[in-house]
């Protein structure tokens, strides 16, 4: 067992954590991976502390390199991306994220769109499995978002007209064919790998069409390279949007753009219990930053009743980027039994445990 200290120190605003983290070794037997670990705001540093908690019951293969972001790192280092953060993902390469906070209209510029600019997370990977019965029954997509382009480019005025400086706003969105074929091919080798038969594209090519004409274009064109391998469809994205409530089951995985798997993502989470059972993973080519599909849901922050599924579903997919598959596994099957045989869950699925109620008996499921 390795040692692990933790300190907490809380301002009177509990949006402003600092969590250190001393962990002499993870792993007495092999030598840690060091990756940056980002416990992030509102509910962030709740869920993190007890991804922490469990990993060191599962016997974590990580050691924990801690630094700040989004409102915690404006109020710890007047910076929501403070530089010590990206020096810290540039040296490690991999990273788990608690969500962070963004202002809604003025204000810092996302720091969750930044940092996939800077590590060139043109990936990311949002699956959707179920895991506890509801209202649908064996739900298992995966949505690949294209993760650079599109609308997230966010290049954006206003133009005035007469006395009103705020009369239009227009917002440029841009893809690129070599974009949009390296996503697709991201998208068809992760079917090869993961056994998936089928990839639907999702568009909006009777409208946008040559934003999302071109990135339906080069999915079309590198299909070919796998003909007999994965199949490929396309849907635009209103009916993909109709089709994922009427019957989610013809689909195996979803090939969207930025802003069209924004949104789906979310929709697909909802299918398996909501926002509380959805992981995502941003994937470059030499780093990756691991996540909750979730915001910091400044409702609940402090509370101690955030659900810490995502961050650690999160959390076992990263232990899959590194070749941990057996410890990964270990994990999800703890938590599917916590949920279904000690029917121990937090509010959000209609439970009566608190984070660390449920943390516990993670671990428990793991020591037993
Ligand atoms: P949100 O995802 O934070 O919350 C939406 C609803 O889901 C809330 O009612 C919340 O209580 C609930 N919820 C979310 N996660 C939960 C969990 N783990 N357990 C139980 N309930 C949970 O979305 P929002 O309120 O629109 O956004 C809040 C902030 O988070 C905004 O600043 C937004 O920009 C940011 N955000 C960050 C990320 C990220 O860091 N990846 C993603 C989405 C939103």
């Amino acid at each position: 067992m390795g040692l692990v200290i933790l300190f907490w120190c809380h301002s009177k605003d509990l949006k402003w954590r600092i969590l250190i983290i001393i962990q002499a070794s993870a792993m007495s037997s092999s030598k840690p991976l060091t990756a940056t670990l980002i416990p992030g705001d509102g509910i962030g540093p709740e869920i993190v502390e007890s991804t922490i908690q469990i990993f060191e019951t599962l016997g974590s293969p990580f050691a924990w390199d801690v630094q700040q972001a989004g409102v915690a790192g404006v109020e710890a280092l007047g910076d929501p991306l403070p530089a010590q953060t990206l020096e810290s993902i540039r040296k490690n390469h991999l990273a788990l994220k608690g969500p962070l906070t963004t202002p809604v209209g003025g204000g810092f510029r996302s720091s969750n769109v930044r940092l996939r600019e800077e590590f060139e997370l043109y990936a990311n990977v949002r699956p959707a499995k179920t895991m506890i019965p509801g209202r649908y029954e064996d739900i298992d997509i995966v949505l690949i978002r294209e993760n650079l382009g599109g609308f997230y480019v966010a290049h954006e005025y206003l133009i005035p007209v007469g006395d009103n400086p705020k009369a239009v706003a227009v917002s440029t969105g841009m893809n690129t064919y070599e974009g949009s074929k390296r996503i697709a091919r991201f998208a068809f080798e992760y079917a090869l790998k993961n056994g998936r038969k089928k990839i639907t594209v999702v568009h909006k090519a009777n409208i946008l069409k040559l934003l999302t004409g071109i990135f339906l274009d080069a999915a079309r064109d590198v299909s070919k390279e796998y003909e007999g391998r994965v199949e490929m469809d396309d849907m635009i994205v209103d009916a993909c949007a109709m089709q994922l409530v009427m019957n989610p089951w013809r689909f195996d995985m979803l090939l969207c753009t930025n802003l069209f798997g924004d949104i789906l993502s979310d929709q697909i989470a909802g299918l398996v219990g909501g926002l509380g059972m959805a992981p995502g993973g941003n994937i470059g080519t030499n780093t990756a930053i691991f996540e909750a599909v979730h915001g910091s849901a400044p409702d609940i922050a402090g509370k101690g009743i955030a659900n810490p599924i995502s961050i650690l579903l999160a959390s076992a997919m990263m232990l899959d980027h590194v070749g941990k598959q057996d410890l990964a596994t270990r994990l999800r099957t703890a938590i599917i039994d916590t949920l279904n045989i000690d029917q121990i869950r937090t509010g959000d699925l209609k439970g009566k445990a608190t984070t660390k109620e449920f943390t516990d008996a993670v671990c428990k499921r793991l020591t037993n």
